[in-house]
Order: C-alpha cells, then structure tokens, then sequence
C-alpha cells in the first residue's frame, strides 16, 4: 500500500485524522538509495491531522518507523527506530498569498512557528512529507553501543606498525 494522496476538497471544515502503517515495501522504495531497512512488515502507524486554514492546510504526523541500519563498524544490522513527529504548513503552490505572507512575517506569528512547504493541483501527497521527515531522522553514522568488531582501532593498530616501522628504517639508515 502506499500513502495516501488527498485533495484539499476531502478535508472537512473539523479537520481529517487519518491511521495509516507504514508498509515495508513502500519504506524499502522510499529508502532505496540507503542501507536503511524495515525491521517488521508494517513498520510502523503514522497518525495524520490535516486541518484546513484559509487555502492552507496545517499537516500534523505522529508515529515511528521500525528499522534496521546498518553499523558502520561492524557493517551488521543495528535496530533502530525513525520517529516522524512534524508540523508543517502547506500552501497551494504559487498563491500570491504565500508570497504576502513572507513580507508580512512578523505579523502572523503562529504560522511563522511552522515548517512551511507547498502542494500543487490541491493534492496532499502524504508519502512525500513522510518520506522528507523520515530521511532527515536517519543517524549519520549508525553503530551498535558496544560494538564487537571495532574497525577503527583495527585500522590504528594497522597504521602504528606499517607507517612508522618504514619510517625508523630511514632514520637507521641515516
Ligand atoms: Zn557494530
């Protein structure tokens, strides 16, 4: 399944909650260009409130990903989880609205305090804001906290005899 692209018209005036899990086949497709895995088929539940203001619509996600990184050591698996909690302000593309709001920043305070993007053709395409905020959550350089094959004091130890042998056999030659 993927998630869910809504229309602005789909949205009542009460606002719209919506349950939707995160299915390891779309979490592997958003996450194709990385070593992030799903850990559980669904990998998780997002809990989506989508509320209409003006043109706008304030997009509020709740909800984490199960997965599985991999250890930059030891280049295993490591478990982890990708929490995906956001705000965000969405725009209909191109208003001229949107371009007054950031003239008028200091006015409109409470708006200023989101994450602001825009949606074109009135359409909420939910995976892609899932799939932004998600990304952003992945660690840099994931490892296990008690990792068993310690790479880099593998690579020193290396490094302490090659280099530095070659070099005291210049200094004996000199
Ligand atoms: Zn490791």
């Amino acid at each position: 399944m993927v998630l869910p692209k809504l229309h602005v018209r789909d949205i009542p005036d009460a606002g719209l909650d919506l349950e939707v899990s995160l299915d390891a086949s779309w979490l592997r497709k958003a996450f194709e260009d990385s070593t992030v895995e799903p850990a559980t088929d669904p990998a998780g539940t997002l809990m989506l409130r989508l509320d209409l203001s003006g043109d706008d619509v304030i997009f509020n996600v709740r909800g984490k990903a199960a997965v599985t990184f991999q250890c930059v050591r030891c280049l295993e698996p490591l478990a982890g989880e990708l929490y995906c909690v956001t705000s965000l302000l969405l725009e209909p593309a191109g208003s001229a609205k949107h371009r007054a709001h950031d003239s008028e920043a200091e006015v409109e305070l409470t708006a200023e305090d989101l994450d602001r993007d825009t949606f074109e053709n009135g359409i909420i395409d939910v995976g892609h804001w899932v799939r932004e905020q998600l990304l952003v959550e992945i660690p840099p350089h994931p490892k296990h906290a008690n990792c068993e094959a310690p790479r880099w004091s593998d690579a020193e130890k290396t490094r302490s005899t090659s280099p530095f042998a070659v070099l005291e056999k210049f200094k004996n030659k000199e």
